[in-house]
């Protein structure tokens, strides 16, 4: 019989413990205790069949049947062989019930008897290996008795009725034993089932019990069939037939045995190779997610028609998604718009560099990765063709952007006004410049525009209110130009303004003075209204230029232009870079006659005019140029302070100066008084060496310092103390306190307020020279006077300049004019003239006092 029979569960469903102490309680208490009552009777029904069949059999046996004992033990005991080793059906969990051939063969050749007890014993030995359960070694061998003496009946009535047909006896055999198959088959099957599915509770479905054992039925049919023709053999070989083909039959199933059971251990072995495959290829599987899962980077699986088929939770969070929201989505579009371009190149090339790209981050903003990409052949794709997975990690590089771009950012931009800084205005405008010089770029034009008097700013409100100054004009400055336009702040109180696409020169100076103009709107800092202006040069590109320093080069002349000439702005010619280049070969060459003195002072001798003596002398400036010529004193010292040589100049003049008057006075007769006078410019007052040249050179000379006056012109005066007040006042003081006097040279040109003048610290005020010239006419005899009125008033010494008349000479002293110079008196003289004049003097003194 085979092994078919489910397991019994151990803890059946409404399982019910026998009650009271009798043999039975204490079987039912011991074996049956996981059998419920309707098991129980299923049990004892099947057990009880098979114990009458069994009984039945033995006294069949007994009585006169047992008619080939020998024959009988020998089939008992292949049955028993074979029952203890049955052939395993490979990769099944069945197994082939080889000893059947003989249950059925004892039924055709020893009868039913001897079949029922051949059945049993088969059951019991199959039992026995099977189980280990007392009810199962009972209830296994009695359906098998139990079927088979159904079976023998089945085959006993068809026998003998198919025998007297002409089939003849064989064959009525064959057909009958195969028939008492089918009952066994359902006897030594169904009770057992049924008993099983009691103790679990469920009813016996005769559908499953088909699919689950009908496979049975065949091979019982089969065993039947087999034990047919071995029954027919055996009746004409007799008992040694049956053993040789009992021994036959266990060779066969040894070696059949055999050789399933090598193939079984090969197929265990190649199985065990396939689950340590599978369970490996799992593992891997699981490394894989929880990676995937758990990577810091984003991630996402690509297929191969770009579409996203998984995300990581770090992807999510760094795009700013939730769930399953990016799955399906071309990954594509995950990506800025600008930059797939980048990500189309990237992903047609063959190289492994990752790159960098911005994303589009859930908010509407972006977010910069470093996307990397990998290949894996994705063989569940299903698609065929289709078997190219991507994998792309987007490491989030958004911080280090930021960083550079603030870097970039501080390189190329103003700290103060975050304009773009010179650097960055050059690096454009070349850009510009280079293109225009192979395709000829429209019109542009740059702008330099410096903001005037942001000195007097800083002074009077502060360094802060100067700096809000700043901020204010690069405001206005950028949003008065188009927004191609690029303005920077160069340095200082310098912006520079790049125009692009200029009509023509008229466009560019329009802007020019809109921007102008814009900058000169009055503005509140600090409580107080200022009024800001600028003066711009503009020079435009078809000039031909070549690089960006030569624009900025000529709008920076073309503004130097617009301020010397107060015209607020004005354009580059070619003709400002001529004059510019000669400024600065003679600048060069006034700084090299400085060093080497070159240059010579010449005195003109200042008069007292009543009475008429001699009272000193104006040092003034000589410079032969050797090409040129004599150069202007007026020229020499206007260079002189555009490039910064003033101050070299004015220490060379006050020592020279002090340092002759000291030997004159050494000398000479009757120059023990005299005084001298210098020219200073007013940007000698800004700095703090004037005081000390000064006091170093009396000291090193041994000159009272009264004897000394340091002259300034009223109109630079004036702007100086507009812009410098503070360190010129101090300079002022400084001067004043050491001893020296302070002259207003040329005054009554400029338009100082009474009220200033009245706080100035100065000693005399010198006449400008045109009001002496024009004396006779009223307006500036008028000047005069009032000129002279206001020295009285203030108690200063009142000088005229440019006598040349003795009319002049007689009106001056009439008005009251203390002291006068002028070519009438003498011209400046060179210092070897000096002498021969103070003898003159002197020879007039003597005959003056003897008249
Ligand atoms: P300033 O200081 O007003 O000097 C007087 C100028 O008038 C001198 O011209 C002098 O030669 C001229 N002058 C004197 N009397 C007469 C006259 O009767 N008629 C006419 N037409 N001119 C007369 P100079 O020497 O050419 O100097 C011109 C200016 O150059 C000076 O004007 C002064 O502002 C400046 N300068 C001269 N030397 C120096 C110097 O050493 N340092 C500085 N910073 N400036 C100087
Ligand atoms: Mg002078
Ligand atoms: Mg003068």
């Amino acid at each position: 019989m085979a092994e078919t029979i489910p397991p019994q569960p151990s803890t059946p469903a409404g399982s019910v413990p026998a009650a009271g102490f009798g043999p039975w309680q204490r079987f039912a208490r011991r074996h049956l205790h996981d059998y419920n009552a309707a098991a129980t009777r299923r049990w004892l029904a099947v057990v009880g069949c098979g114990a009458l069949a069994g009984a039945a059999a033995l006294a069949w046996l007994a009585a006169d049947a047992l008619r080939d004992p020998l024959a009988l033990a020998a089939a008992l005991v292949f049955i028993a062989v074979l029952a203890a080793f049955p052939v395993h059906i490979p990769r099944t969990k069945y197994f082939y019930p080889a000893a059947d051939i003989f249950v059925f063969a004892v039924l055709a050749w020893l009868g039913p008897a001897a079949a029922v007890l051949a059945a049993g014993l088969e059951g019991a030995v199959a039992a026995g290996r099977q189980s280990r359960r007392l009810t199962s070694w009972l209830s296994t061998p009695a359906a098998a008795m139990a079927g088979m003496a159904l079976a023998a009946a089945t085959f006993e009535g068809l026998n003998r009725g198919l025998a007297a047909t002409p089939i003849g006896a064989p064959a009525a055999m064959l057909a009958a034993l195969a028939a008492a198959a089918l009952p066994y088959f359902a006897a030594t099957t169904l009770p057992l089932i049924a008993i099983v599915a009691a103790k679990g509770g469920q009813r016996v479905s005769l559908g499953d019990w088909l699919r689950n054992y009908g496979w049975l039925a065949a091979v019982f049919l089969v065993s039947a069939s087999v034990a047919a023709v071995l029954a027919l053999n055996v009746r004409a070989g007799g008992v040694t037939m049956f053993i040789t083909a009992g021994v036959l039959a266990l060779v066969v199933l040894a070696l059949v045995n055999v050789s399933l059971s090598h193939q079984e251990r090969e197929h265990e072995v190649q199985a065990a190779r396939v689950r340590d495959a599978e369970a490996e290829a799992a593992a891997n599987q699981r490394r894989f997610e929880a990676a995937f899962a758990d990577a810091a980077i984003g991630m996402a699986i690509v297929r191969a028609d770009g579409r996203v088929q998984q995300v990581n939770a770090a992807l999510l969070a760094l795009l700013g998604h939730k769930g399953g929201a990016l799955v399906g989505q071309a990954f594509e579009r995950l990506l800025h718009p600008a930059d797939r371009g980048a990500f189309v190149a990237h992903a047609a090339s063959a190289g492994h560099e990752p790159v960098e790209l911005r994303c589009r981050h859930a908010d509407g903003g972006e977010c910069w990765v470093s996307l990397h990409r990998g290949r894996f052949e994705d063989a569940g794709s299903g698609t065929p063709g289709d078997a190219v997975g991507l994998i792309y990690q987007l490491h989030d590089v958004s911080a280090r952007r930021r960083a550079e771009a603030q870097l970039q950012h501080i390189a190329y931009h103003d700290g103060l006004t975050d304009l773009a800084n010179r650097h960055r205005f050059v690096e454009r405008l070349q850009a510009l410049v280079s293109a225009s010089l192979t395709d000829g770029r429209p019109l542009f034009g740059v702008l330099f525009l410096v903001l005037e008097r942001t000195e007097v700013v800083k002074d009077s409100l502060g360094h802060e209110a100067g700096d809000l100054l700043l901020r204010e004009v690069a405001c206005r400055l950028r949003n008065s130009v188009r927004p191609d336009d690029l303005v920077a702040r160069l340095d200082g109180e310098e912006f520079a303004v790049l125009l692009h696409s200029l009509n023509d020169v008229e466009h560019g100076h329009r802007l020019a003075l809109r921007l102008r103009e814009e900058v000169a709107r009055p503005l509140a800092i600090k409580g107080s209204e200022l009024h800001p202006s600028a003066s711009i040069g503009l020079t435009l590109s078809d000039l031909g230029y070549r690089s960006a320093e030569e624009l900025l080069r000529d709008a920076r002349l073309a503004r130097h232009e617009a301020k010397a000439q107060n015209r607020g702005v004005a354009l580059f010619d070619g003709s400002m870079l001529e004059r510019v280049a000669e400024k600065l070969a003679l600048e060069s060459d006034l700084r090299q006659a400085i060093a080497s003195c070159q240059l010579t002072l010449h005195y003109q001798p200042i008069y007292a005019l009543q009475p008429h003596r001699l009272s000193g002398f104006e040092a003034l400036v000589r410079w032969t140029h050797p090409q040129r010529g004599p150069v202007s004193p007026a020229k020499m010292a206007a260079l002189a302070e555009e490039s910064d040589l003033i101050h070299a100049l004015t220490r060379w003049v006050v020592t020279e100066a002090v340092r002759q008057v000291a030997e004159w006075s050494r000398t000479l007769p009757g120059a023990q008084a005299l005084t001298i006078n210098v020219n200073a410019s007013a940007r000698d007052l800004g700095t703090e060496e004037l005081p000390a040249v000064v006091a170093t050179a009396l000291a090193q000379h041994g000159l009272d310092p009264r004897r000394l006056t340091v002259e300034v012109t009223e109109t630079a005066l004036m702007t100086q103390l507009q812009t410098h007040l503070q360190p010129s006042m101090r300079t002022l003081h400084a001067l004043r306190e050491s001893g020296v006097r302070i002259g207003i040279d040329d005054f009554g040109a400029g338009q100082t307020a009474l009220a200033h003048l009245s706080t100035l610290p100065f000693d005399t005020l010198k006449i400008d020279r045109a009001f002496v010239t024009d004396m006779h006419q009223a307006s500036a005899f008028a000047v005069l006077r009032s000129v002279v009125m206001l020295g009285q008033a203030l108690e200063r010494k009142v000088v005229a300049e440019g006598i040349e008349t003795p009319a002049q000479l007689q009106a001056l002293a009439a008005l009251g004019v203390s002291h006068g110079q002028g070519y009438l008196m003498s011209r400046p003289l060179p210092a070897d003239q000096v002498p021969a004049l103070l003898a003159r003097a002197a020879a007039m003194a003597t005959a003056d006092a003897a008249v």
